[in-house]
């Protein structure tokens, strides 16, 4: 739910500190340094490598997110969410900065949070973003050479779909490529959970 964030939540965090006291004021100027910093990097939130859907919250008002060109789902009967990868994520910026979602505006991962507690340098976050990109693009190559090039489908759908085909013994290259595919993204998901979400 970022990326441009960074953007997103320097302006966020701009407004929140014309009411905060000076230590406050401190605090949040060191986690948009950091949002500036990284997310534009990053992306890894707002892409599906992260999450496959974002929950809508109270306030949000998904007719005017739909017309903005979010793809809005029942996620449940008493639950709306939009899909991931977002439509309004260009690779790198938000598209629609000033209305995003609840959500995405108070979204912050754990890298961001470790880099603001001064357990991580920025330069060590940013080596994590670029080896979290780097599997998960691992992981996106080997879908498609398995069949799977719906790009604007969540990264875990498109995995489970793959992997819910039945297996055609006959085809070694296949069932090769297949446990590559559950190597690789076994990788990822040890990083995005070690790195992004804790
Ligand atoms: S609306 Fe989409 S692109 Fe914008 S911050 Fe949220 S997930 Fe990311
Ligand atoms: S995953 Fe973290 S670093 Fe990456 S864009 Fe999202 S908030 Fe920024």
């Amino acid at each position: 739910m970022l990326a441009v964030r960074c953007t997103f939540k320097s302006e966020f965090f701009t407004r929140w500190l014309s009411v905060g006291g000076a230590a406050v004021t401190s605090y949040h100027s060191r986690m948009n340094d950091s949002i500036d910093h990284l997310c534009p990097q990053c992306g890894l939130c707002c892409d599906s490598t992260l999450f496959a859907d974002v929950e809508l919250r109270a306030g949000d008002d998904p007719k005017r997110l739909k017309k903005l060109g979010l793809t809005i789902l029942k996620k449940t009967p008493a639950k709306l969410a939009f899909n991931q990868s977002c439509a309004c994520f260009d690779g790198k910026l938000c598209g629609i900065y000033a209305d995003r979602p609840k959500r995405c505006r108070l979204f912050e991962c754990g890298l961001l949070k470790k880099v603001e507690a001064g357990e991580l340098t920025a330069s060590a976050a940013l080596r994590k973003i670029s080896a979290a990109k780097q599997q998960a693009d691992k992981v996106r190559t080997l879908l498609r050479s398995l069949g799977q090039a719906d790009e604007r489908m969540a990264l875990t759908h498109r995995y489970t779909a793959v992997m819910n085909e039945p297996l055609d013994f006959s085809d070694e290259d296949g069932g090769e490529q297949r446990g590559e595919l559950m190597l690789a993204v076994n990788d990822l998901m040890t990083r995005l959970q070690r790195d992004f979400l804790r």
